[in-house]
């Protein structure tokens, strides 16, 4: 897809900030952050690194959505931080609340015993409606249609290298759609029926499987038992219009149908992985091994020492996630046949 021809020119002439360092054009692009106003000193922590270590560079759009209005404290501390044009956005109530489906006392008597069993969220409404928002309906927000690419960025999140070149291009001109940079099993006591009803869908929608999937990634019999792997979704870099897809929103729709964003406790981590693994090409799911990062309690630190002085990184290789028994990287890089970045064995001893 063309540079968006908007920001064809070096943009941030509204904040009264130094232009973006790096020249040419820019894509169609957005950050995107779900919060609430009392997140807001979090997210300015993670504003504050994703600006000092890219988008300086960039001056890429932010979009913030809020089941609530946005305060104006929010949107002076934020758009005071960023570099390129700030946008807030309030999600309509129906995208927000319980579908009509849904059985609220069974979905009370979950939430009930999840907190008996002391299942992290397990009692909480908001976490639900969050889980789902993010799942199936971020990407169809009014702000969110002029875009074709996003960045995902939640509150207190650490970036611990330079990222010198415009990451979004990179996926557009590597055909990517969905990214990660941790990988992990998910806790199977939110999801014990997640892959039941994604086995449904796939008999009733074949024609949304992609040849050359991630399955492999997924399952390790061949699809019949889901092994739990997932992309962290609080960091994605991807593809707008392949989650406003036909395959994405039927999977979504059948899902939700389902109610187990209610009666259990289903992530969107899972789900937009399920859906990159089994819609997308392998070749499309693209590993940010450059990108370093933190969200609490993992990181990822990029294996290889000439890559982290050269790009400043102030993470210590010895807190990286990629190689320990619960991360889901090696799987992925054994599945598309990749070599395990020089340094790997050393850097996990
Ligand atoms: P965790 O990373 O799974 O522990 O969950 P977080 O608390 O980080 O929530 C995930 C994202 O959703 C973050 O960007 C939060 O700011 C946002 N979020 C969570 N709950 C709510 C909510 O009730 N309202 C709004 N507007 N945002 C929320
Ligand atoms: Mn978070």
């Amino acid at each position: 897809k063309e540079s968006h021809p908007d920001q064809a020119t070096t943009p941030n002439t509204h904040a009264g900030l130094p232009p973006a360092t790096n020249p040419g054009p820019r894509m169609n692009a957005t950050f995107v952050t779900l919060a609430r106003n009392s997140d807001v000193w979090e997210i300015a922590r993670s504003i504050r690194q994703v600006e000092d270590r890219f988008n300086k560079k960039f001056n890429y759009d932010w979009v913030f959505l809020n089941d609530q209005p946005f305060d104006d404290q929010f949107k002076a501390v934020t758009s005071a931080l960023t570099s390129g044009n700030t946008k807030y956005g309030e999600i309509p109530k129906e995208h927000w609340s319980f579908p009509e489906w849904i059985d609220q006392d069974k979905a009370a008597k979950v939430r009930a015993d999840m907190a008996a069993r002391k299942i992290i969220y397990g009692d909480s409404i908001s976490y639900r409606h969050m889980c789902r928002y993010e799942s199936g309906f971020f990407f169809r927000h009014p702000l969110m249609l002029d875009y074709e690419w996003y960045w995902r960025v939640e509150p207190s999140i650490e970036l611990f290298c330079d990222i010198d070149y415009d990451t979004f291009k990179f996926m557009a001109d590597n055909k990517k759609k969905y990214s990660f940079t941790l990988s992990l099993y998910e806790y199977v006591e939110t999801i014990p029926t997640l892959w039941e009803s994604t086995k449904k869908w796939m008999k009733n929608h074949p024609e949304h499987i992609v040849e050359g999937n991630s399955m492999g990634f997924l399952s390790d019999d061949g699809g019949d038992t889901y092994n739990h792997c997932h992309f962290w979704s609080n960091f994605e870099i991807g593809n707008l219009d392949w989650l406003r897809s036909p395959a994405y929103i039927d999977y979504f729709e059948s899902l939700d149908k389902d109610g187990g964003f209610f009666y259990e406790r289903w992530g969107d981590a899972p789900v937009h992985s399920i859906a990159a693994g089994l819609t997308l090409k392998k070749e499309e799911i693209h590993f940010f091994n450059d990108i370093a990062y933190y969200h609490v309690p993992f990181t990822h630190c990029p294996t290889g020492e000439q890559y982290r002085m050269d790009h400043k990184c102030h993470c210590n290789p010895k807190d990286n996630f990629d190689w320990n028994g619960y991360s889901c990287t090696a799987r992925y890089y054994e599945l598309n046949k990749m070599d395990k970045p020089a340094g790997w064995e050393q850097e996990n001893s």
